[in-house]
């Protein structure tokens, strides 16, 4: 397959998004302006660091960029619409490979309305891919991680720890793709309905779980300058986890990345709302804690285990090699 043939079988049919102008086939997109904020992130996933071949399908590494993507989305409060995709393929890497990897992408694309409007496809030493998604948002919503206020309510959606759990699943060799924790960790599900259903919602602090809880909830305290504090016994954690010791436990859901969930926080007032939207929904959430006053000259989280106060550790989930 020459290269005109390779772009040609990855080009859409049609495109979705109404103000795109020109998608794939020139030397750049077009997309008309809109009376809507546009939101632009980028995640890049490299073998043996983010992902390995031994357990995940090209199809599933695509995907799982993908969903990274959608998740800062998400986290800003966006509707998702156009993406680019770049990839740096080893010079042994078979055409249908790559187009399994776009694949993997078009699966989230297509649930998400959204057009592939550009990329690159070029050689390298390792499989190195790269994602650029643009989203909208509404005019007038906050959803910074700097948009927390005293006596908010901290909550979360889903359950915390599974992606690790899942990756430590596959390291000892249990690769049975239909247990739910490697499905979190191969194929997790950004929460952009969680966006789309708050849309109504002026403020909502959120920032999207990729390191760990405990890491995120400092940048949201750090960002708006405020302290937080958390309830272990609130926290959303999956029966069979439970069944850890707690050292372990508490390393998988405080600690541990890549869950994609969203934690935030917002008013008391809208927490009622936003559960009631939730649970018509079928989206889980939680409320895990509250927002205070900063104490002392720095932001501090906190999290209260067994009726003491202790003070959260500051450290996120860090990759490792996965050879
Ligand atoms: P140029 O040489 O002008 O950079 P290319 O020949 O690399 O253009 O690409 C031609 C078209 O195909 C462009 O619209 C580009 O955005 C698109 N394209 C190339 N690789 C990919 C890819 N992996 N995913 C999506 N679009 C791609
Ligand atoms: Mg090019």
């Amino acid at each position: 397959m020459n290269e005109f043939e390779f772009i040609n079988s990855i080009k859409q049919q049609y495109y979705r998004q109404s103000t795109l102008i020109k998608g794939i086939g020139d030397d750049g997109a077009i997309i008309s302006g809109s009376s809507d904020r546009l939101v632009v992130v980028t995640d890049t996933m490299v073998e043996n660091v983010h992902f390995s071949l031994k357990y995940m399908t090209y199809s599933d590494v695509g995907y799982r960029v993908m969903a990274a993507n959608l998740s800062d989305l998400a986290a800003m409060g966006c509707k998702p619409q156009f993406y680019l995709l770049n990839i740096v393929a080893p010079k042994n890497t078979q055409n249908s490979s790559i187009i399994e990897i776009v694949n993997g992408t078009k699966e989230l694309a297509n649930r998400y309305n959204m057009d592939l409007i550009g990329g690159d496809t070029v050689e390298g030493e390792h499989l190195v891919i790269t994602v650029t998604a643009i989203g909208s948002q509404k005019h007038g919503l906050k959803r910074l991680r700097s948009d927390a206020l005293e006596g908010d309510v901290v909550f979360c959606t889903g359950y915390l720890g599974k992606s690790a759990y899942g990756l430590e699943l596959i390291k000892n060799n249990q690769i049975d793709k239909t247990s739910e924790f490697i499905q979190s960790h191969i194929r997790p599900n950004p929460r952009c309905d969680f966006a789309k259903i708050t849309s109504n919602i002026k403020r909502i602090c959120l920032n999207d779980i990729s390191d760990g809880i405990a890491s995120e909830l400092y940048e949201i305290a750090e960002a708006s300058d405020v302290d937080i504090e958390i309830d272990w016994d609130e926290l959303p954690i999956n029966h069979q986890m439970k069944q850890l010791n707690q050292h372990q436990l508490m390393e998988y859901v405080l600690y541990s990345g890549e869950d994609f969930e969203l934690v935030g926080t917002c008013s008391a007032v809208d927490w009622i709302q936003i559960e009631k939207i939730c649970l018509n929904n079928n989206i889980n959430i939680s409320k895990i804690g509250k927002v205070r006053r900063k104490k002392d000259a720095k932001p501090n989280v906190t999290i209260n285990i067994n009726e003491k106060l202790q003070t959260l550790e500051r450290k996120g989930f860090r990759h490792g090699s996965l050879d």
